[in-house]
C-alpha cells in the first residue's frame, strides 16, 4: 500500500530537520506545527493518528446501532446553538441527514473559533463517531466533522484520523506526515534503541516499521488498528512505559543502595501507646505497621507508601511509627497539606504522645515569633519528639537534633523536591508517604515504581456505609429539608461549593452568596463559611466551632477535601457534582461516616451536565469503594485527571493507556526491572542505548543510582 516515491522529489531530511525545512511546508504552517510542539520532521512522525477509519464499513444513518463506531457520508441540515443554563457556554446541535434519515450531532464545546462556520447548510460532509443513546434518541457527540471534497481524495481502506491543528484537517496532516516518510531517506532512521533480545522476549516490532504502519496502516488488520491494539500501537506503548518504568528502576537501585541507620524495635512506647487506644487496629494496619516495622530494622532508608482509602486509619499507623522513632531517642516530622489538617493531627498526635510523657511540637506559616522561636529551639534540643506541621517544615531554620523519620500526608501534593529537602534534614531518614488517592493496586507499583507500597484495604469496623444520591438542581429544597431533618436530631453537616482555577471569583462568590442566602431562607440554623481565602487563624477558627458543635453547618468550598474528621458530622451536600473528579468526590465524601450514625451524601447537578458527566457523577451512587472509583475516572477521563500523576510522569504518554494498556505496563516493567538486575550499571554495549536515553530524557541525577 505504500506509495512509492518520485525520486526527483527526494529532498534530504533529517529526523531532527527543522519543519519549515520539509517540502510542502510555508512559513505559516511551519508556524501553526510548532506552536502545537512539531518542531522537527521526527515529531511529525511521531504525530500519532488519534483513530483510524474503516472506509470499508461507510454506513447509512437508518442502519445506525448503539456503540458503534461509524463513518458516515452525509449532509449538513440544520445549525443550532443553545445556550447552556444562564452561563455565556453554547451548545452546538448539528443535524446531518442522508437518504436513509437524519440524527443530531451534539457539541458541548466548540474545537476551535470558526468551527462551525465551515459547515453551512447542505454541505456534504463526512462525520466519524460512536453512536450513543440520549434520551432514548441515537445521537453523535463531539463527531469528527470533515469536509468531504477534501477528503475525496484518499483512496485507502483505512485511514489514519489525526487530531486537526486549527485549520489543518485530519486529511492534510495525513498528505503532510505521508511525504516526510517519502523524504526521510532509511539511513536517517538511527539504530534501533532496545536491545534485540527484548524485541524478541516481548515480540516487538522495530520503531521504524511502527512508526511507518502507523501512517499506513495495514488494511487486512484494520480492527486492530481501530482498537489501538496494533503491532505498531503495541510497540510504540510499550516503549512509553519502558522509559518511566527504567527511569524508576534504576532510581530504585539507588536508593536500595544508600546506607540508612537500623532502628531498633520498640519494646515500650508501642505496646504502651496501644494500651490506651479505645480501640483496635484493624488487620491492614496491623499489617502495615508489621511491614514498617521491618523497614526501620535495615541499614537501608525505608521508602514506603501507604494507600489506604479515606478513614482506613493511615494517621494511626504514623503515629504509632513515629512512637518507635522516639523509643531510639531519634525525632519524627509529620508533614500535612494543609493547616487544618496540621492541627487536627496535632491533636491526634498529643492524644497519644502525651501520656507517655513525649511532646509533640507544631509548626505552620502563621505562628507567632516567639511561639515559633520556642518550637524551633525545642526542636533543635531533641525535647521534641514529633513536629507536625505544614510546607513550613522545610524551611532552612527548621533544624532536627536526629531526625529519623518523615511522614508527608496525602503525598500527591508535594513534588520530589521537597521530599529531597526533608531527607537533608536527617542523616538518611525513613520516609513513610501516605495518600488516600486509592489507585489499583497493581497501577501503584508502577507509578510509584521506586517505592514499596502498603495498602490499608480494611475500614475499622461499626461505619455505616455512607448513602449517596445524585439529584439534580430542582429537587435542592428537599435536599435541604432532609438534611434539617437530621441537624434537629444533633447531626452535623456540610455543603460544599466547587472552586475551579478558571472561575475561582465567581465560584468563591457562589459559596459566599449561598452561604448568606442559607442563613436568610434558615434562621434557626447557625451556618459557618470557610474557605480558601480566609487567613488561617480565622479557618481554624471556624473549625473549632464545627468540631464543638456550634456551627451545625458548614458551607464550604473544597478546602475540606483532605482528612478533615468530625465524627458527628453525617451530611454532605455537593453543589455542581459534575465539575469534580471522581476521586475528589470520594476524598469530599470520606468527611461523612465517620462516626456511628448512618451517613448521607447528596451531589446535586446542573442542568448543563453531559451525559458523559452525567454518567460519571451517577457512578458514585453504586460505590463507596474508592478503588473502584478511581479505576472508573481512570478509564472514562484517563490518566492527565488523575491526582499526582503529573509529577510521576505518566501524563506524557501519547498513545499509552493506563487502562487499556495494563499488560503492556507489566511487561514493561519486567523488562526494565530484569535489565537492570542482569546489567546493573548498564554498561554492556546492547545497553547502552538505554543508559543514553535516560540521560537525554532525565539529565545525569537518573544514574546516580546505578553509575
Ligand atoms: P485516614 O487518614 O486514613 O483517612 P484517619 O487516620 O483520619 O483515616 O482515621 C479516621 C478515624 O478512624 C479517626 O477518627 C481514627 O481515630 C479512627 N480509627 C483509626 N483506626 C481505627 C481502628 N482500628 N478502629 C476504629 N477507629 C479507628
Ligand atoms: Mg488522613
Amino acid at each position: 500500500m505504500q506509495k512509492t516515491a518520485n525520486p526527483s522529489q527526494k529532498s534530504k531530511v533529517q529526523w531532527g530537520t527543522p519543519i519549515q525545512y520539509l517540502k510542502g511546508v510555508g512559513p505559516k504552517l511551519a508556524e501553526l506545527l510548532v506552536k502545537r510542539g512539531i518542531k522537527t520532521v521526527g515529531d511529525l512522525l511521531e504525530y500519532f493518528p488519534r483513530a483510524f477509519e474503516d472506509r470499508r464499513a461507510a454506513r447509512s444513518i437508518s442502519t445506525l446501532k448503539l456503540g458503534e463506531l461509524v463513518s458516515l457520508r452525509a449532509q449538513i441540515a440544520k445549525i443550532s446553538a443553545i445556550p447552556l443554563g444562564r452561563s455565556k457556554r453554547r451548545m452546538y446541535d448539528i443535524i446531518i441527514r442522508d437518504a436513509t434519515g437524519q440524527i443530531h450531532c451534539k457539541f458541548f464545546r466548540v474545537p476551535y473559533k470558526g468551527y462551525f462556520e465551515r459547515f453551512g447548510n447542505g454541505k456534504d460532509v463526512r462525520v466519524i463517531g460512536k453512536v450513543i443513546e440520549y434520551r432514548g434518541r441515537l445521537e453523535f457527540h463531539h463527531p469528527e466533522l470533515k469536509d468531504w471534497e477534501e477528503e475525496e481524495e484518499i483512496k485507502d481502506d483505512v485511514i489514519p484520523i489525526y487530531t486537526e491543528i486549527e485549520n489543518l484537517s485530519s486529511a492534510k496532516m495525513l498528505r503532510l506526515v505521508r511525504s516526510a516518510l517519502v523524504q526521510m531517506p532509511d539511513t536517517e532512521w538511527g539504530t534501533e534503541k532496545f536491545p534485540p533480545q527484548i524485541l524478541k522476549k516481548y515480540n516487538l516490532i522495530s520503531r521504524k516499521s511502527a512508526l511507518k504502519s502507523l501512517h499506513y496502516p495495514e488494511s487486512e488488520n484494520a480492527q486492530k488498528y481501530m482498537d489501538l491494539k496494533s503491532d505498531a500501537h503495541r510497540r510504540i506503548i510499550f516503549e512509553e512505559f519502558f522509559w518511566l518504568e527504567l527511569y524508576l528502576a534504576a532510581k530504585k537501585a539507588g536508593l536500595k543502595r544508600e546506607e540508612g541507620i537500623p532502628l531498633a524495635p520498640s519494646q515500650k512506647l508501642v505496646p504502651a501507646a496501644r494500651k490506651n487506644l479505645p480501640f483496635q487496629l484493624t488487620g491492614a494496619q496491623e499489617r502495615t505497621l508489621a511491614e514498617i516495622f521491618a523497614d526501620f530494622a535495615k541499614a537501608q532508608p525505608m521508602y514506603r507508601l501507604v494507600q489506604g482509602d479515606v478513614g482506613s486509619g493511615k494517621t494511626m499507623v504514623a503515629m504509632l511509627s513515629a512512637l518507635a522513632v522516639a523509643e531510639n531517642n531519634k525525632q519524627s516530622c509529620l508533614m500535612a497539606p494543609t493547616e487544618i489538617l496540621a492541627e487536627q493531627h496535632l491533636k491526634n498526635a498529643e492524644k497519644v504522645f502525651a501520656p507517655l510523657g513525649l511532646k509533640v511540637g507544631l509548626l505552620t506559616g502563621r505562628m507567632k515569633v516567639a511561639e515559633r522561636r520556642e518550637v524551633l529551639e525545642q526542636l533543635k534540643s531533641g525535647e521534641i519528639s514529633l513536629l507536625v506541621g505544614t510546607h513550613a517544615v522545610i524551611e532552612d531554620e527548621v533544624v532536627f537534633h536526629d531526625l529519623a523519620l518523615v511522614i508527608i500526608d496525602e503525598q500527591h501534593r508535594f513534588g520530589v523536591e521537597q521530599r529531597a529537602q526533608l531527607k537533608n534534614k536527617g542523616r538518611s531518614p525513613h520516609f513513610l508517604v501516605m495518600t488516600a488517592t486509592p489507585i489499583p493496586r497493581t497501577l501503584a507499583m508502577t507509578v510509584y515504581g521506586d517505592l514499596d507500597v502498603s495498602v490499608i484495604d480494611e475500614l475499622p469496623p461499626g461505619r455505616s456505609p455512607i448513602q449517596t444520591r445524585v439529584i439534580f438542581d430542582n429537587k435542592r429544597n428537599q435536599a435541604l429539608d432532609f438534611m434539617v431533618q437530621h441537624l434537629n436530631a444533633g447531626r452535623q453537616a456540610y455543603i460544599v461549593y466547587p472552586l475551579v482555577e478558571e472561575s475561582e471569583k465567581i465560584d468563591l462568590k457562589n459559596a459566599v452568596e449561598e452561604f448568606e442566602k442559607l442563613q436568610e431562607q434558615f434562621p434557626k440554623i447557625r451556618f459557618g463559611l470557610m474557605h480558601g481565602k480566609m487567613k488561617g487563624d480565622d479557618k481554624e477558627k471556624v473549625m473549632e466551632l464545627f468540631r464543638a458543635g456550634e456551627i451545625q453547618v458548614l458551607v464550604s468550598t473544597t478546602v475540606i477535601e483532605v482528612g478533615v474528621d468530625v465524627p458527628n458530622a453525617n451530611m454532605m451536600i455537593i453543589e455542581h457534582a459534575e465539575r469534580f473528579g471522581l476521586s475528589q468526590l470520594h476524598q469530599l465524601r470520606g468527611r461523612v461516616g465517620r462516626g456511628s450514625h448512618k451517613s448521607f451524601c447528596i451531589l446535586i447537578m446542573g442542568y448543563a451536565v453531559s451525559e458523559e458527566g452525567k454518567a460519571r457523577t451517577q457512578f458514585m451512587e453504586q460505590s463507596t469503594d474508592g478503588f473502584k472509583i478511581a479505576e472508573f475516572d481512570l478509564e472514562m477521563r484517563g490518566p492527565g485527571e488523575f491526582m499526582g500523576t503529573r509529577q510521576s510522569g505518566l501524563s506524557g504518554f501519547k498513545l499509552a493507556n493506563l487502562v487499556r494498556d495494563l499488560a503492556l505496563l507489566q511487561n514493561a516493567r519486567s523488562a526494565a526491572f530484569e535489565i537492570l538486575q542482569e546489567d546493573p550499571t548498564l554498561s554492556r554495549t546492547e545497553n547502552q542505548q538505554l543508559k543514553n536515553e535516560l540521560l537525554r530524557a532525565h539529565g545525569p541525577t537518573a544514574l546516580a543510582g546505578i553509575a
